[in-house]
């Protein structure tokens, strides 16, 4: 029996110190009581657990985010290309219509090709343009100009105009990607403005040699003399009693544009029909 008491003994011994262990525990309550900070605590957990996956986010985003686009970087891009709606976005639409002094990457274009020798203005009269058009594609083109100074201003504002109200325009590239040939300009119904030439088959300097004249969409709005019409392959646009496509006339934007700006249009002339062209001579 006393084999049997001495485990009973050792169980009361066990049953003392739990209970004052468990007298140990009630300090720890006001412990417990600390909880709801403890909780307080956990309430903040969520952000803890927010901070590990945000600082995930960077490291999955940091590769593949681009930088997001500029002017400067839309400036780098060729005229003609195409910007998505989300790229204009990005950089902001007003940025994008700019017009500058010539830059020397573009005068390098120019110089003995639309700046040829004995060019009349000097370097420092004309400006380079930038803008956007849209295109017979619908889309959103970069589009570029060298006109006279006086007249950039304007030309900002009414090509600002005509994007807004999706006016389709093809292309609008220097004359020097054609190698300032008119002609060639034109057939590719290329709108463009400043060219140091002599109005077609005369002496006379045009006003484009001054950077006072432009010629819109000029495939579709032929010149037209009693001799012949350029350009050459516009055969189609000679008629204008003939509802044919992109057609100015004075129910056009363009046309309305640029006469309340006090252009003259090529199309009112009376010896020949210039319907491609706008003008601003010098006062
Ligand atoms: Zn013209």
């Amino acid at each position: 029996m006393k084999s049997l008491k001495a485990p009973t003994y050792v169980l009361l011994m066990l049953c003392l110190l739990l209970m004052l262990s468990a007298c140990g525990g009630a300090p720890a309550t006001p412990d417990a009581s600390v909880d709801p900070g403890a909780s307080a605590a956990s309430s903040v957990d969520p952000a803890d657990s927010a901070a590990p996956e945000s600082s995930v986010q960077p490291e999955e985003s940091a590769e593949p985010a681009p930088p997001p686009l500029t002017a400067e970087d839309v400036f780098a891009m060729d005229a003609g290309t195409v910007l998505t709606p989300d790229q204009i976005e990005e950089v902001g639409v007003d940025q994008l219509f700019r017009s500058m002094k010539i830059p020397d990457s573009v005068f390098a274009r120019m110089d003995g090709v639309s700046y040829g020798e004995g060019c009349v203005v000097p370097r420092k009269r004309l400006r380079y343009i930038r803008v956007l058009h849209r295109g017979f594609d619908g889309e959103t083109h970069i589009g570029e100009l060298v006109c006279n100074r006086a007249l950039a201003k304007d030309l900002l504002e009414i090509f600002r105009e005509l994007y807004d109200n999706d006016y389709p325009i093809e292309k609008m590239l220097l004359v020097d990607n054609y190698d300032g040939d008119d002609e060639r300009s034109m057939e590719d119904n290329n709108t463009s403005c400043f060219n140091f030439r002599p109005v077609p088959n005369t002496e006379h300097l045009s006003q484009h040699a001054y950077g006072r004249a432009i010629d819109i969409n000029p495939l579709y709005n032929p010149y037209i003399t009693s001799s012949g019409y350029t350009p050459t392959n516009a055969g189609d646009y000679v008629d204008r009693s003939k509802d044919t496509p992109y057609k100015i006339d004075e129910n056009d934007l363009c046309y309305q544009l640029f006469t309340q700006r006090g252009y003259t249009w090529g199309g009112s002339w009376n010896n020949v029909k210039d319907y491609q062209h706008f003008q601003l001579k010098a006062e």
